[in-house]
């Protein structure tokens, strides 16, 4: 049987090194023409090369987003931009816009999946993306379990790609305008502020400064601020849909992030097909949800229509249960690894070692020594490498977390 694709972000390359460290199977990045996600550190040229040269040697799939909605003045690059795509032999472009699509269609065979911004919510929108000749479509995060059902029984030979994790849209994934109005950054443009999640109040226009709350009930409200989706306790569904990608959302998100989401669906579709999709699996794996950084869960329209259940009355902020202290960047001896701290780390902090497959490993630090100085610490900050001791083995691109005791 041919397994699904678990599909991660990367927003840079340190990120696409971390979501194959932890088992995906492609990754999706921004390159630098008409990329939705302007504020992530999106590739230039020799990144990008270095991206697909990695990305190939490890037998995986790069996918490069072209999806923002154009206007004139953006489509004069795209045939060279393209064509040099095509030279690096990426595994495909995705696209929202009907004209990008042609250009690149003219200019190239790059195979094209067309994206969830293009808003695909039926067999007949895809079954004419599928006859113009996209190779994958990304459905709407509006369907449900039984109209993807449908949709891959009537349109079985085009790759269906779904979103299983991640921030959701208040509007139709990303067509809004919600941030160009209050903002005038462009949503469309891969500049959203997340106006969606403000916190809002009425104010009478002759008494500015008077801010008046709006009650749904006690806590106030936050009347278009989603819940996160999260699939880890349908995931068996949503395979049986018969889709071919399962895509997590966060290219701004966190390595960590990236990391540890990964790491979970990887686990969780792996025994889907081992028949160990478990319940006592699925709560592992939620427990493991729950530490990444995330508003509350919700499981979007796959199950039922969202209701006012799937919003967050209470903030908008994010749930961060633990904290991300460092990464393992080298070993030096059989028991000792150079490690790149990103949070601060103090002797004696018990801290957690996320491996790429696998139990996580804990350790007591009784001893930190700087990496170039060659001196014991007390504690070490953000971008010092130090040297720590594990009996257990340990792999370079291991997360390293901490209990999020302190906000940070
Ligand atoms: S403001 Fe909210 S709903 Fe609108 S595009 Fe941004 S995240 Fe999506």
């Amino acid at each position: 049987m041919k397994k699904v694709e678990l599909l991660s972000p990367a927003g840079n390359y340190e990120k696409l090194e971390t979501v194959y460290h932890y088992g995906a199977d492609a990754a999706y990045i921004g390159g630098k023409v008409l990329n939705l996600r302007a504020f992530s550190k999106n590739f230039e040229d020799e990144e990008l090369e270095k991206a697909i040269k990695l990305s190939h040697n490890l037998g995986k799939k790069l996918f490069i987003t072209v999806n923002a909605i154009p206007h004139n003045e953006d489509l004069e690059i795209l045939p060279e931009y393209t064509k040099y795509l095509e030279s690096l032999k990426v595994d495909a472009v995705i696209v929202a816009d009907l004209g990008v699509f042609n250009i690149i269609r003219k200019h190239t065979n790059l195979p094209i999946t067309i994206s969830t911004q293009a808003s695909n919510t039926n067999w007949a929108s895809v079954a004419m993306w599928k006859e113009l000749g996209a190779k994958r479509i990304i459905l709407a995060r509006e369907l449900s379990l039984k109209e993807i059902s449908e949709i891959k029984q009537k349109v079985p030979d085009v790759e269906l790609e779904v979103f299983i994790h991640g921030a959701m849209c208040i509007s139709i994934s990303g067509r809004c305008l919600l941030s160009n109005y209050l903002t005038g950054r462009d949503a469309n443009r891969g500049e959203c502020t997340q106006p969606c999640r403000w916190k809002y109040h009425l104010m009478e226009e002759k008494r500015p400064g008077e801010y008046f709350p709006v009650f749904e009930d006690e806590r106030g409200t936050y009347i278009m601020n989603s819940k996160d989706l999260c699939t880890i306790d349908f995931l068996d569904k949503i395979i049986e849909t018969g889709v071919d990608s399962l895509k997590i959302e966060g290219r701004m998100k966190s390595s960590y992030y990236a990391g540890v989401t990964t790491k979970v669906y990887r686990e969780a579709i792996d025994s889907y097909y081992s028949g160990n999709l478990n319940t006592q699996n699925k709560e592992k794996w939620m427990k493991e949800l729950q530490g990444v950084s995330h508003r509350e869960y919700t499981s979007g329209f796959y199950l039922n229509k969202p209701g006012k259940d799937s919003q967050n009355y209470k903030t908008s902020s994010y749930i961060r249960n633990y904290k991300f202290v460092g990464k393992v960047i080298e070993k030096i001896s059989e028991n000792k690894y150079i490690v790149d701290v990103r949070n601060k780390i103090r002797k004696n902090d018990v801290v957690e070692i996320i491996p790429g497959t696998g139990s996580n490993i804990t350790i007591h630090l009784n001893k930190i020594v700087d990496y170039e100085a060659g001196e014991s610490l007390e504690e070490a900050n953000p971008n010092q490498k130090i040297v720590i001791e594990s009996e257990k083995p340990l792999e370079v691109g291991d997360l390293i977390r901490t209990m999020n005791i302190s906000d940070s």
